[in-house]
C-alpha cells in the first residue's frame, strides 16, 4: 500500500507559516491585502473565491472582493484591474478565469501589474519561470513541488513524466522539475505509446481532465504519483485523472482527490501574496 500523501496538512502547514509571518509583519504596522475579481456567476468560480477568501482570512490578508455582473465590458474590467494595480493595499491581484466569453483573458492578465500577479499567469513572470529568475510560482505546480518535497524525494537525476502541456499546469509543472534537476518528458494527447513512457516515471505528474485515466499499468511500482486533475466519475462524484484505487497499491507515495493537490493551490496562491507584500512593504 502507497503512502498517501495529505494535501490537507501540508497545505495547513504553510498556511500556518504564513499566518505566523503576517502575524509577526502587522507588529510592525503592515498588512498584507488580496484584491479577488469574480466576473459573472459561474457555480464553482464562486466557490474558488470563497475558499480564497476564507484563505486571506485564516492567515491574516486584508481581501478585497469585486464581484462583478456577467455584462461588464473589457473597458470596466481595465479600468478596475488599473486602479488595483495603483492601489498600495493591494499587493495581489487575482482574476478568476474563466472569464465570460465575450471578455478576452490575455487582455485582462496582460493588464496587471507583474508584481501583483500572484496567479503568475502574466507573460513577464511566464518567462521569469522559464529562466529561473522568479517571484512567484504558478500556484499548482508550485504546490506540487512541496507535496512531492513533502514525501522525501529528491528530484536530481529522477525520471519525471508530466501528462498534459496545458500553459497553467503541464508546461510550468515540467519546468519546475527541471529546475529541481529532473530528467522532464513532457507528454500529451499526440504523445505515442503514453503508457510506457508513464511507466518510466520515478515522479509522475497527471494534469489531463480525463476521470481514472491513469491505471496501475501506468506507473512504475514504488513511483510518486501526483494527481492534479479535478474531474466527475460515472456517479458525479469528485475524481482526479489517476484511479486511485487502482494505483494505490504499486505507487509508492500517491495523491488523492480530494485531499491532495487542491489544497496546496490555494495555500501557494497565498505563500505568492505574501511574496508579494514582502517585495512591495520590506523591499525583499
Ligand atoms: P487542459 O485541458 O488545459 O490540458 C489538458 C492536457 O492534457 C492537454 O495538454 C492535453 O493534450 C492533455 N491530454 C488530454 N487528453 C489526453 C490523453 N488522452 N492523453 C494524454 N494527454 C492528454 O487542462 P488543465 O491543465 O487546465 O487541467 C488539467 C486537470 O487539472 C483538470 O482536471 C483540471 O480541472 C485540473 N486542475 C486542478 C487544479 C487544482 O487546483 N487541483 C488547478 C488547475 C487544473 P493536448 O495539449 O495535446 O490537447
Amino acid at each position: 500500500m502507497a503512502n498517501i500523501i495529505d494535501g490537507k496538512a501540508v497545505s495547513a502547514q504553510v498556511k500556518e507559516d504564513i499566518r505566523q509571518e503576517v502575524e509577526a509583519l502587522k507588529k510592525q504596522g503592515i498588512s498584507i491585502g488580496l484584491a479577488v475579481v469574480i466576473v459573472g456567476d459561474d457555480p464553482a468560480s464562486q466557490v474558488y473565491v470563497k475558499n480564497k477568501e476564507k484563505a486571506c482570512e485564516a492567515v491574516g490578508f486584508e481581501s478585497f472582493k469585486y464581484a462583478l455582473p456577467a455584462e461588464t465590458t473589457e473597458e470596466e474590467l481595465l479600468a478596475l484591474v488599473d486602479k488595483l494595480n495603483n492601489d498600495d493595499r493591494v499587493d495581489g491581484i487575482l482574476v478568476q478565469l474563466p472569464l465570460p466569453k465575450h471578455l478576452d483573458d490575455k487582455i485582462i492578465i496582460n493588464n496587471i501589474r507583474p508584481d501583483k500577479d500572484v496567479d503568475a499567469f502574466h507573460p513577464v513572470n511566464v518567462g521569469k519561470i522559464m529562466i529561473g529568475d522568479y517571484s512567484f510560482l504558478p500556484c499548482t505546480p508550485a504546490g506540487v513541488m512541496e507535496l512531492i518535497r513533502s514525501t522525501g524525494t529528491d528530484v536530481a537525476g529522477k525520471e519525471c513524466v508530466v501528462i498534459g502541456r496545458s500553459n497553467i499546469v503541464g508546461k510550468p509543472q515540467a519546468m519546475l522539475l527541471l529546475h529541481q534537476n529532473g530528467t522532464v518528458t513532457i507528454t500529451h494527447s499526440k504523445t505515442k505509446d503514453l503508457k510506457e513512457v508513464c511507466a518510466r516515471a520515478d515522479i509522475l505528474v497527471a494534469a489531463v481532465g480525463r476521470a481514472k485515466m491513469v491505471t496501475a499499468d501506468y506507473i512504475k511500482e514504488g513511483a510518486v504519483v501526483i494527481d492534479v486533475g479535478m474531474n466527475r466519475d460515472e456517479n458525479g462524484k469528485l475524481c482526479g485523472d489517476v484511479d486511485f484505487e487502482d494505483c494505490k497499491e504499486k505507487a509508492g507515495f500517491i495523491t488523492p482527490v480530494p485531499g491532495g493537490v487542491g489544497p496546496m493551490t490555494i495555500a501557494m496562491l497565498m505563500k505568492n501574496t505574501l511574496t508579494a507584500g514582502k517585495e512591495h512593504k520590506l523591499g525583499k
